[in-house]
């Protein structure tokens, strides 16, 4: 079975003996990782710059009273 190397696209053999797959070698897996982490690494930094006020749900005012 062979399948496409996700960061260059050459045919790499799936084999136990391969262990980068799906990957053709270690420089492959490394850059795909490596821009993974970073998106993660820009995520949590926008996160934590965020307001709080989104989504906030207004109590009361419902007419919920017997009468
Ligand atoms: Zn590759």
């Amino acid at each position: 079975m062979k399948v496409k190397c996700p960061t260059c696209g050459s045919q790499v053999a799936w084999t136990e003996s391969n262990a980068f797959r799906p990957f053709c070698s270690e420089r492959c897996r490394t850059i795909d990782l490596g821009a993974w982490a970073s998106e993660r690494h820009r995520i949590a930094g926008e996160a934590l710059d965020a307001p709080s006020d989104a989504g906030t749900p207004t109590s009361g005012e419902a007419g919920d009273r017997k009468g």
